[in-house]
């Protein structure tokens, strides 16, 4: 591929998501890079001995994953409008063959081959779902007059793509409701693909949400989004080529969707736990989890269809009490309580439980089973981990130290593929102590450039310690070769051999990882610490759908998170708002570097009085007009200096999504 279209359909893809994650899926064009390696020796054993502890004989989960079938498109491919397809299996083909690949854990490779299952499905009568066509799944429920979707994809263009396969082989019934199971964007961005927000106005589409919803998209999105889009890109592989040696599955999904992730609004929101609603005909009971899987989050029961719906809290997969992309830490031991209810109260009326991810579980008690493994796991990882912390020991000795029960090991779906126990561990130490360890020596040593640096010369340079490493890579104790190669890259990231040594060995431990994320996470580590950073220009700005879902007060709150408070120092302002739509009046003040802000006031010593519609507000925020112009436009009117807005908003900080990881920051060297 030519460098101008790569550098062309990255852009494109990497467009700044709801989530702040960027959307790509594929791989960076192949043109100089360097290749992935062989795997080791101690990468073969590893594999295979861990192949050997586990019940592979046991097939039910390919049999569920392909109950029902009726139909797919090949390769599940959703073309988009560059040269590269929004999503497609075709560079997945590779796992068709029975053996796993000896650069892949034993264990994802089943997992992978499973969320490589893709198709139109029959869950039971009246209920559908599209699976494998995006990292999420889409129910639908046939209700007497029109359709009950439960999600939406992630992109309008996955949306549209499932919901055409449905109605090439199921009555051409309209959508009547849309409903939201949870506020990551995989369940909702894709709603434009299946509505517009003219027909949810005209009611002709309503759309449901738990309790919290827009909160929840908000809070995911908007305050450490630029950060987050840059670790998941770590976290989903979105850059690493498919491939035996590259991204093989997410764990949760194949992969993420390459398309921008939109967002219409909920209208009608569900406030009440066990709120019982019949929606055209089918009756649905709605179970509020709130600060489970996600802050807003609901599971669902069809007492009509004897169908359980656990959204994303019971999955085919040890799930996340931390996100390596970066995420407030989720609660185990309410989690665990949400699983256990649910299974008290619905599981003796369930036939089927479906969720949205991964497939379904049919039998009663298939389903009970399935439920109290899950709920034990939680319920587990918690209660164990504060057992430890509370014998004394640190994260990075209660991650080392527990280990499931059997009972639980020989679960495929109590496995990690998207948490892992390691850093679950960790999570329920970081929600109950935080990030120190109590030690002081931890409470304030040396950052990483200036203690690699140190640490290095105490070891008697790079090269003794590079020497040294390379013996021990030999053995196969990669954790700790990548741990000691990052020191000599921060004491000097342009020393070429630390860089191949740290990267073979983070390679390494991607081929052995069971998880997709850690396998990814290592993988992109490497890529980067060979290839170096990835070129590509972007700047991380909420996309518009989130930015105009921002209250004015949050997106006065989202300005301050970009105050450079360098630029602010010694600097006062005292400026009003009113905004002409909804009438609302601002006092915003900049002062110590911080800028807050009063509502319902005006002050009466501002410098200036800034009159606008909030669109005109959306614009400015994203730079895609100035003041002078906006006011030449008519779209602005200042009373008082408008020296005073230019002056602010040139404080404000434009992020780069691409800033370094594995290597110190430009600056720092
Ligand atoms: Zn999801």
């Amino acid at each position: 591929m030519p460098k101008a279209d790569g550098q062309a359909w990255l852009r494109d893809g990497l467009a700044i998501t709801a989530l702040g994650v960027a959307m790509l899926a594929g791989g960076l064009p192949a043109h100089g890079q360097v290749a992935p390696k062989e795997p080791e020796p101690a990468t073969l054993r590893h594999n295979a001995e861990f192949a050997k502890n586990l019940p592979f004989a046991d097939r039910r989960d390919f049999d569920d994953a392909m109950r029902g079938f009726i139909a797919t498109v090949p390769d599940a491919l959703v073309p988009g409008t560059g040269p590269r397809p929004v999503w497609t299996m075709k560079p997945f083909e590779f796992l068709k063959q029975g053996e796993a690949a000896a650069t892949i854990n034993p264990s994802l490779w089943r997992q992978a081959q499973l969320n490589a299952i893709h198709g139109l499905f029959k869950v039971s009568e009246r209920v559908y779902q599209v699976r494998g066509f995006d990292i999420a799944n889409m129910t639908i429920i046939e209700g007497d007059t029109a359709l009950i979707i439960i999600d939406t994809l992630s992109t309008a263009e996955t949306a549209r793509a499932a919901l055409e396969l449905y109605y090439a082989h199921r009555p051409n019934k309209p959508i009547g409701t849309i409903i939201y199971s949870h506020s990551h964007s995989d369940h909702f961005g894709g709603v434009r693909g299946l509505t517009s927000e003219a027909e949810v106005a005209a009611g002709k589409v309503r759309i449901l949400a738990p309790v919290g919803f827009m909160e929840a998209v908000i809070g995911d999105t908007v305050s450490a989004g630029v950060a987050m889009s840059r670790r998941a890109q770590y976290q989903f592989g979105i850059l690493l080529p498919p491939g035996p040696r590259g991204l093989v599955d997410t764990g949760l999904g194949k992969a993420l969707a390459r398309a921008p992730v939109t967002l219409i609004a909920p209208t009608d929101t569900v406030d009440t736990n066990m709120d019982k609603r019949v929606i055209d005909g089918v009756e649905i009971v709605f179970k509020l989890v709130p600060g489970s899987e996600a802050p807003a989050e609901m599971l669902m029961y069809f007492p009509q269809f004897r169908v359980l719906e656990m959204t994303e809290d019971v999955t085919h997969t040890m799930h996340n009490l931390y996100t390596i992309r970066g995420s407030e830490v989720r609660d185990g031991n309410l989690w665990s309580r949400y699983i256990g209810e649910a299974l008290e109260t619905f599981g003796e009326g369930t036939e089927v439980l479906i969720a949205q991810h991964h497939w379904p579980v049919a039998g009663q008690a298939r389903v009970a089973d399935l439920l109290s493994k899950q709920r034990d796991l939680y319920k587990f990882i918690n209660d164990q981990s504060l057992r430890l912390l509370n014998e004394g020991y640190t994260p990075a000795e209660i991650a080392e130290t527990l280990r499931l029960p059997a009972s639980l090991q020989q679960e495929w779906s109590a496995r990690g593929y998207y948490g892992t126990l390691r850093h679950n561990a960790k999570a329920v130490y970081q929600k109950y102590l935080g990030w120190y360890d109590g030690n002081p020596a931890d409470l304030d040593p040396l950052p990483p450039v200036e203690s690699a640096r140190k640490t290095v010369e105490y070891m008697g340079g790079a090269d003794a310690v590079i020497a040294r490493a390379r013996l021990d890579f030999a053995k196969g104790e990669y954790r700790w070769v990548a741990s000691v190669m990052n020191q000599v890259i921060f004491s000097d990231p342009t020393n070429r051999a630390a860089r191949e040594l740290g990267a073979d060995a983070l390679e390494q431990l991607g081929y052995q990882a069971e998880a997709g994320t850690w396998r990814n996470a290592y993988l992109v580590g490497a890529m980067e610490l060979r290839n170096g950073l990835p070129r590509i220009a972007i700047t991380g700005t909420v996309n518009a759908d989130t930015l105009k879902a921002l209250s004015n007060a949050q997106l006065f709150d989202y300005l301050g998170v970009r105050l450079n408070g360098d630029k602010a120092e010694g600097k006062t302002m005292v400026l009003n708002w009113n905004f002409t739509d909804s009438n609302q009046k601002f006092v915003l003040t900049l002062e110590n570097s911080a800028l807050t802000h009063v509502a319902g006031k005006q002050a009466a010593d501002a410098g200036a009085t800034v009159t606008l519609a909030r669109e005109t507000l959306d614009a400015l925020t994203a730079r895609q007009t100035t003041f002078a112009d906006a006011i030449k436009a008519g779209r602005v009117t200042i009373a008082g200096d408008p020296r005073q807005l230019e002056e602010l908003w040139s404080m404000f900080d434009t992020f780069k999504v691409m800033f370094e990881i594995v290597e110190p920051r430009e600056t720092q060297r």
